[in-house]
């Protein structure tokens, strides 16, 4: 007999509501059924009353008891698999590090953006053949370059931009193009070429006022109406444009205006205009963490002060972020104000792409990079592609070794299916190795979670 290590408990009074972090059920047991739970390794079967048998047998129908560790272990084999399901293999290349934004938050540092930088044809025709490889390496077929930077969309990338477009078509890759979209309109005859397998995204950070604030030129100027402007042309070409809100503390109560002003305009509702919600997060920890929030909050919050955001979900405008979900999808169906939302619970053992051998980037300084985060500090790079080729194998390895079953400290961890180990890209800064976590805490943050509907909890 085994009990399940992958559980979190939270009292309830006389009763505790357990949650299988590996499965995602949830039940309310009485206190003396969890205690049974807590000495199940210490009771022999043999010396069991009658009720003990029954309430195990009822503890093994929901897999918070096995039969034996193996059984365990094939489940844990399963969540694998699930957490291995993107089927995507994704070639981020940056044309350039320069930028003629300075974002006070941006995690890249300035000093690459104050600098003129630049691929070459040299350096793509071996970004070209370390493609191959990882290709061949990953098993996947499909691919996607996306476009990265620096600002990837800058007058002197034209021409490294289109050859990396040229290429997306001649492997049938999907493109995608992270930009600001200031000088979106000088690349609209080249995109307009891709539309069918372009999407971009333009990062816009709240209505004009706070925007303009946040998403400044290296003079001090402001960009929104110029970046409305190039999205409103995309869209004329016939591009998909998604617009992505980067949520914290600071923006967080003007982005119903932002929406209300999409809508206004006429921009939500035009065929290919959709805007994304996304947590902003501190990878390579840049700052005190003091402005961030968690996914649930800023969708609770936007829940209650976008009153369309039903029909808008409904319809696809709105994109709503799985980060927002991230280490409550088990309990999420316990909110009232979530119910309707919640997704059905699938583990996550593994933190994002990059750590999944699912991404890989490439900067004009000659270096593979396996999360895009890292780029321009060649310490953290995991080998070169130009002017040989030469990966770091036991580096690249770590990476893909990066996730809460394979990591020491979280695989014993009660969180471990729900959390994934974290952002491998924060370990590494943090500690300088990936042998482990930099911890999430992710039970914690259930536990506050649940504190925050207790009052709910309590009619259940
Ligand atoms: S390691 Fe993963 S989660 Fe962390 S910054 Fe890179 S892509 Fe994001
Ligand atoms: S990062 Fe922390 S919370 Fe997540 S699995 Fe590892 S030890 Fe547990």
């Amino acid at each position: 007999m085994h009990s399940n290590r992958y559980r979190l408990e939270y009292p309830l009074g006389q009763e505790t509501l357990v949650i299988n972090t590996l499965n995602g059920a949830i039940d309310v047991f009485p206190n003396e059924l969890v205690q049974l739970l807590h000495k199940l390794p210490e009771l022999n079967m043999a010396d069991m009353t009658r009720e003990q048998t029954e309430a195990i047998s009822y503890l093994k129908s929901r897999n918070y008891v096995y039969h034996s560790k193996a059984e365990e272990e094939q489940l844990l084999e399963k969540a694998m698999v699930f957490a291995r399901k993107t089927q995507v293999m994704q070639y981020v290349i940056c044309p350039t590090y320069t930028c003629n934004f300075r974002c006070p938050y941006c995690f890249e540092s300035h000093d690459i953006h104050d600098k003129i930088s630049l691929l070459t044809d040299e350096q793509l025709d071996a970004v070209w053949q370390a493609v191959e490889y990882f290709h061949q390496d990953s098993g996947l077929q499909q691919g996607m370059f996306n476009l990265f930077g620096g600002e990837p969309l800058l007058p002197f990338t034209r021409p490294i931009v289109e050859k990396i477009c040229e290429k997306a078509v001649e492997l049938d890759f999907k493109i995608g193009c992270n930009t600001n979209g200031f000088h979106l309109h000088a690349f609209l005859d080249l995109l307009t070429r891709y539309r069918d397998r372009l999407k971009l995204t333009i990062t816009v950070d709240g209505p004009e006022e706070i925007h303009d604030q946040r998403r400044i030129l290296s003079s001090g100027k402001g960009t929104f109406q110029r970046i409305e402007k190039n999205i409103e042309s995309a869209l004329d070409c016939g591009i998909s444009v998604l617009v992505r809100i980067n949520i914290d503390k600071t923006n967080i109560e003007t982005v119903p205006t932002l929406v209300e002003h999409y809508m206004d305009n006429g921009m939500l509702g035009r065929p290919g205009f959709k805007v994304h919600f996304a947590p902003v997060t501190d990878h390579t920890c840049q700052s005190t963490g003091d402005t961030i929030m968690q996914g649930i909050e800023i969708l609770r919050h936007l829940r209650r002060n976008i009153p369309t955001i039903d029909e808008l979900e409904k319809k696809e405008q709105v994109l709503v972020g799985s980060d927002m979900y991230r280490y409550i999808y088990a309990v999420s169906k316990l909110d009232p104000e979530l119910q309707q939302k919640a997704i059905p619970f699938l583990p996550n053992i593994v933190f994002c792409e990059s750590v999944q051998g699912r991404k890989i980037t490439f900067g004009p300084d000659n270096h593979i990079y396996a999360c895009a985060d890292l780029i321009g500090r060649p310490e953290f790079k995991i080998g070169d592609y130009y002017p040989d080729f030469q990966l770091k194998e036991w580096k690249w390895e770590k990476w893909k070794a990066f996730n809460s079953l394979t990591i020491p400290q979280c695989r014993g961890c009660s969180s471990a299916p729900i959390c994934g180990g974290g952002c491998a890209a924060e370990a590494l800064v943090t500690y300088g190795n990936l042998d482990q976590p930099h911890c999430t805490h992710a039970g914690e943050k259930v536990m506050s979670y649940l504190d925050s509907i207790r009052d709910d909890l309590i009619k259940i």
